[in-house]
C-alpha cells in the first residue's frame, strides 16, 4: 500500500512538474525583455493595490488586477495616491490559460471597477494577457504575464501580487545571462 502511494506521487510530480517549470521559464523571459529593470528603477519597492492585488503600470491611470475568491478578475483603475478611482472609458478583455485552449474574458461595469464575465482556467500558475484600452479610441495596451495563485511565503500576499524581493524570481536578475 507504501509503495503504490509513493508512486503515485512521484508520477503526480513528474506530470506537474513541467507545466510549472514551462511557466516560470515564461516568466523569467517576460521579465528580462520588457518591464522589471524599468519597474526596479521607477520605484525600490512594489505595492501591492488597495485590494490586495496586482498593481499594473503599463497604462496611465495605473489599475490594480486582483483575482476574486471564485476566480473571476476584477480590474480597479487607480489614482495617483493608489486609491481607487471609478471606471470611466476604460475597457478591457483579457486572455487566459494555455495557449491550446485559452479561456477569453469580458468585463463589464461593476461598481467603480471591472469585473470578468467568467472566472480565470483552474490552475495555480495561468498566463494572462490583459489587453487595455483606456478610450474607444485609444491603442490597446497590451500587458501579459504569469498569475501565480500561490500565497508568497514572505508576505501576505499571493505570489502574483507580491510585494518582496524574495527568492531567485527577483533576485537572479542580476547574475542571469541569456
Ligand atoms: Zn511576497
Amino acid at each position: 500500500m507504501k509503495t503504490k502511494i509513493s508512486i503515485l506521487l512521484a508520477v503526480l510530480g513528474l506530470a506537474l512538474s513541467p507545466s510549472i517549470r514551462a511557466a516560470e521559464e515564461d516568466h523569467k523571459d517576460h521579465d528580462h525583455k520588457e518591464g522589471e529593470h524599468k519597474e526596479h528603477a521607477d520605484k525600490g519597492k512594489k505595492e501591492a493595490g488597495p485590494n490586495g492585488g496586482r498593481i499594473v503600470t503599463a497604462t496611465e491611470p495605473h489599475f490594480e488586477f486582483l483575482v476574486m475568491p471564485d476566480g473571476k478578475v476584477k480590474i480597479t483603475f487607480l489614482g495617483e495616491d493608489g486609491k481607487a478611482i471609478a471606471v470611466k472609458d476604460q475597457s478591457v478583455t483579457a486572455i487566459g490559460g494555455d495557449r491550446a485552449k485559452p479561456t477569453k474574458l469580458a468585463f463589464a461595469k461593476d461598481g467603480g471597477s471591472l469585473l470578468s464575465d467568467k472566472p480565470l482556467p483552474e490552475g495555480k500558475m495561468i498566463p494572462i494577457v490583459l489587453m487595455v484600452k483606456m478610450t474607444a479610441d485609444a491603442k490597446t495596451v497590451t500587458e501579459k504575464f504569469n498569475v501565480n495563485l500561490a500565497d508568497c511565503p514572505t508576505c501576505k500576499y499571493k505570489e502574483y501580487a507580491c510585494t518582496c524581493a524574495h527568492g531567485a524570481d527577483e533576485e537572479g536578475h542580476e547574475g542571469h545571462d541569456h
